[in-house]
């Protein structure tokens, strides 16, 4: 039966509303979901359709944002299994935040009504890689690897593998940096709205480890 205020498809189908209304819980689990399905070889591909670009056309409702590093191993729409329109993406190497990312991200939970966050880094990270060896480069790579360095300074002070610690470490750096660097998350995440989770892809195992959660 139709329902006569909203046309089919509308706002009367809950995937296109605000965070597709999910809470912070139910968009983990969504995402987990996803992928289990990814690790254990279930992806469900979905081609996207005419109709899906009409409702594209129409708006967007995300459910979940990320921020991820750039490197091109590391597609967030595959990793979690979940179609276009679903994950708003944020990408730059060695997912650090900073204006651009953090404005991005506000919006997201802001004007799109997501209620999670999802930060990863992965194993052999390139730009935590080159903090690690070579921090003195210049240009605009340089600037970039410098923002990494606080992260790595702290690895060195851990047991074990300074790179690995340190691709954790910048992850968590970039989990908490966004709770300062944004009023209006960190507010939504003291009202318990709102969740940052920081992790790690193998980039081998495929396995995603959490190293951080704030909210
Ligand atoms: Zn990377």
């Amino acid at each position: 039966m139709t329902d006569e205020k909203h046309p089919p498809g509308l706002a009367s189908d809950p995937s296109r509303t605000p965070g597709q209304g999910l809470t912070k819980e139910d968009a983990v689990f969504r995402l987990w979901e996803g992928h289990w399905r990814y690790m254990r070889n279930e992806r469900t591909v979905r081609p996207v359709s005419e109709s899906d670009r009409h409702d594209h056309s129409r708006g967007q409702f995300p459910f979940v944002a990320f921020l991820g590093c750039s490197d091109s191993r590391m597609s967030p729409e595959l990793i979690f299994d979940q179609v276009q329109g679903d994950i708003f993406v944020v990408r730059v190497a060695g997912n650090i935040t900073g204006p651009g990312v953090t404005a991005s991200l506000e919006y997201a939970v802001e004007v799109l009504g997501v209620r999670l966050i999802f930060i990863l880094g992965h194993e052999q990270c390139g730009a935590v890689m080159a903090a690690t060896d070579d921090p003195d480069l210049s240009g605009p790579i340089g600037a970039l690897v410098r923002e990494i360095l606080p992260a790595v300074e702290e690895a060195r002070t851990q047991p074990g593998c300074v790179l690995d610690n340190s691709v954790i470490a910048n992850v968590r750096r970039s989990v908490h940096r966004l709770g300062e660097e944004s009023a209006a998350i960190a507010q939504r995440i003291r009202c318990g709205d709102v969740r940052i989770v920081g992790a790690v892809y193998g980039m081998q195992s495929g396995d995603i480890s959490v190293v951080e959660t704030l909210g």
